[in-house]
């Protein structure tokens, strides 16, 4: 089975006590619960959205988190927004860091942090910018592939919607979904904390993410949330973090026999659906010409209600009839576009 890789910690840097205390009870309870803990996480410089929110200790937390490091043996990760961060983390031993979903919708300072690390032994995690835009995220972690970086990782935390969502952030799952598709080699993380928001959402969350085959989870864990400076709602206490990452249910079967039958039949489907779209493009091409030919208007509305008509069959299924209304509005267009 491939290893997950678990993160936990604080959203933000407080006090050498939260830090050794939240670092102290995660180290205590994966050990309790037999987990390993990959990287301790805390948000050590916090860029808030509004100004006067706390910010996070600064400079002075890296030699807290030095010390967990050395105390308990777990290597640390913080966010680096700035080249001057990333010379921090360097000279405090910090060989492990993430660029934020904010810095992320900006190219200039991802690159500007990428040529900082240019050949270093810094693992880079890089967060989903806020808007879902898949191909801003991959130029992001091409330009750590590009620096040449011991290695890059890809975190999932949602993205910002201006629909009412239950969630903080949109999970938009076909983005992370198509990031896997194109670039398989790369592990991607989910961070259920800030996708949700509130503490009671993240099992779910991190359940969904492992169905879908991601690499691990970055989960915001304080040893007293009520207390904490900074996103107090999503805080899981170590204890309600190791319980969690306990549960869940890794999804390590291998292909079996039942499965590989169903898979053969599905390639059966997928053929002959490949060809009748195709040939189903080449007969609306023979209707352009007519269309052309005797000078009749390419949309023919009830034509087209005819054609819904046709495919008006399983009602019940609504999860179906969703998809059904995406693919015949797509299938219009491209008849339509061909036509023109
Ligand atoms: C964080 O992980 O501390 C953080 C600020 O997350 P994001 O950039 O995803 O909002
Ligand atoms: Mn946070």
């Amino acid at each position: 089975m491939k290893e997950r890789i678990w993160i936990a910690g604080p959203c933000a840097a407080e006090s050498r006590e939260q830090i050794l205390a939240t670092a102290r009870q995660l180290v205590g309870q994966a050990e309790v619960a037999n987990l390993k803990m990959h990287y301790f996480r805390a948000g050590v410089w916090k860029m808030r959205s509004a100004p006067g929110s706390f910010t996070g200790a600064g400079d002075a937390a890296l030699v807290w988190m030095q010390e967990v490091q050395r105390n308990f043996g777990v290597p640390v990760c913080v966010e680096v927004m700035s080249p001057r961060q990333v010379e921090l983390c360097a000279k405090h031993d910090i060989r492990v860091f993430w660029v934020g979903a904010r810095t992320t919708v900006n190219p200039v300072e991802v690159q500007q942090i990428a040529d900082a690390v240019r050949h270093s032994g810094f693992t880079v995690m890089v967060k989903n910018p806020i808007v879902p835009d898949l191909k801003l995220w991959i130029g992001n972690i091409e330009r750590f592939l590009n620096a040449d970086v011991a290695s890059v990782m890809a975190i999932h935390r949602g993205f910002t919607d201006a629909q009412e969502n239950v969630y903080r952030n949109a999970p938009m799952w076909q983005v992370p979904i198509e990031l896997k598709v194109r670039m398989p080699s790369l592990p991607i993380l989910c961070d259920p904390s800030h996708l949700c928001g509130q503490v009671r959402w993240i099992p779910e969350v991190a359940q969904l993410a492992m169905n879908y085959g991601f690499d691990g989870l970055m989960t915001e864990c304080h040893h007293n949330p009520s207390s904490a400076l900074s996103d107090a709602g999503q805080q899981m206490t170590p204890a309600e973090w190791a319980a969690m990452i306990s549960r869940l249910d890794l999804r390590s079967g291998i292909a079996n026999l039942e499965l590989v039958k169903q898979r053969t039949i599905l390639e059966n489907i997928d053929n002959q659906l490949s060809e009748l779209l195709y040939q189903r493009m080449v007969t609306v091409d023979e209707i352009a010409g007519i269309k052309r030919k005797d000078h009749i208007a390419v949309v023919q509305p009830q034509q087209w209600q005819q054609v819904v008509k046709r495919y008006q069959k399983h009602t019940e299924d609504t999860l179906y009839q969703d998809f059904l209304e995406k693919f015949l509005e797509l299938l219009h267009q491209a008849s339509i576009k061909r036509q023109n």
